[in-house]
């Protein structure tokens, strides 16, 4: 059975179909096939995903996520005439070099460029295979309504395609502006948005209602208490700022994780180790104060698997895991492929010798939520 999934993109009233996650073209039932027999949407998303997990530049891989939005609504023999016909290049949004790849699928050929990414599909990192076979979700995604690249109900199906039971949708707060981050009104938009995928993903997952809301400079959160109450998880984080004194960024930290609407503490030294946005150095605080009320608000640490982050440094994780705190794994994806960057944080808890039990994205998701609203 293919499925269609209908999005409302962010300030637009108009419906678009983003998604077909198993558009069969002719597909038995049950048979596993492989994207190009799924045909050219299957085939554009997979590229796209490939090439966002090893964190190739996104303008590039938004031409693979264009050309798949612009053929989904197309009938299957229209793609087909216009691929033999050479005119998919007249249609929006396809340049050559997608239009090659949509041929080539339309054919039953696996495009090179596709041929060449699979050899990089194996897991991201080394050492952390079986904790990251036990992770069932992710606490922490960004979609287009904030800084993301792609619809919510694309980041939901790559979710469902890696197999986890839940992914929390994590788009960030009003004060983050250049991050377009939501106000109470367009979150609240975004909530029915999400009920909306859930009830057409039917119930084997779930994605979640949440947040990465921003600690503000006194350990407030930057969300009204009854809009945070309406999430199911919340990660509070700080984006500004983060070279304030040692004393008051604890008070800020330890403010915010008192607040009982905290349930993880988001990539907490603010560090960027590599990448395309440069390096930046950990903000300095208590960590023994903030990781200590962490352990006694039961608020997780999150260890951020971003390759740009590696946050908190191997010797807080440490210090964390020895203070009986929780820990969540999380993505912290901006884009569909980089949900599978748990690779990277399962291999560093692994080393770290963290106990998965105290890990909560290894728990089942009515667990996971019991947690998350204990304390409201
Ligand atoms: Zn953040
Ligand atoms: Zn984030």
């Amino acid at each position: 059975m293919g499925s269609t999934l209908w999005a409302t993109r962010p300030g637009d009233r108009r419906t678009v179909p983003v998604t077909s996650p198993d558009a069969p073209h002719g597909a038995v039932e049950g048979e596993k096939l492989s994207e190009v027999q799924r045909g050219p949407v299957a085939t554009l998303r997979r590229i796209a995903f490939l090439m966002e997990r090893q964190r190739e530049e996104s303008r590039r891989i938004e031409a693979f996520r264009k050309a798949a939005r612009t053929i989904l609504p197309l009938p299957e023999d229209e793609v087909r005439q216009r691929a033999e016909a050479g005119t998919l290049t007249d249609l929006a949004g396809i340049g050559p070099s997608t239009a090659a790849v949509i041929t080539d699928a339309v054919n039953g050929v696996v495009p090179e460029r596709l041929a060449r990414l699979e050899k990089t599909a194996g897991p991201l990192a080394t050492g952390g295979e079986e904790l990251r076979a036990r992770l069932r979700g992710d606490l922490h995604s960004h979609s287009d309504w904030s800084d993301g690249g792609s619809p919510l109900e694309e980041m939901a199906m790559t979710a469902m395609e890696l197999g986890h039971d839940y992914l929390v949708l994590t788009d960030h707060s009003p004060r983050l502006r250049v991050a377009n981050g939501l106000s109470a009104e367009r979150l609240t938009r975004q909530l029915g948005v999400v009920d909306a995928v859930n009830e057409h993903l039917g119930g084997t997952f779930t994605l979640l209602k949440g947040i990465e809301v921003d600690i503000l400079d006194d350990g407030s959160l930057d969300q009204t208490p009854e809009m945070l109450g309406r999430l199911d998880v919340r990660v509070a984080s700080v984006h500004s700022k983060l070279r304030m004194d040692a004393s008051a960024m604890t008070r800020r930290m330890v403010g915010a994780v008192r607040n009982p609407h905290t349930n993880v503490l988001g990539h907490c030294t603010g560090r960027l180790v590599t990448g395309n946005r440069g390096t930046r150095p950990q903000s300095q605080f208590d960590a023994t104060a903030v990781f200590t009320a962490c352990a006694e608000e039961g608020v997780a640490v999150e260890i951020n698997s971003r390759p740009e982050r590696r946050d908190p440094p191997t010797r807080l994780l440490e210090l964390a895991r020895d203070l009986g705190c929780l820990f969540s794994i999380d993505s912290d994806a901006h884009a569909p492929g980089q949900l599978d960057m748990l690779d990277f944080g399962a291999a560093r808890a692994t080393e770290a010798g963290i106990d998965p039990d105290r890990i909560v994205t290894t728990w089942e998701r009515d667990r996971l939520l019991e947690w998350a609203a204990r304390r409201l």
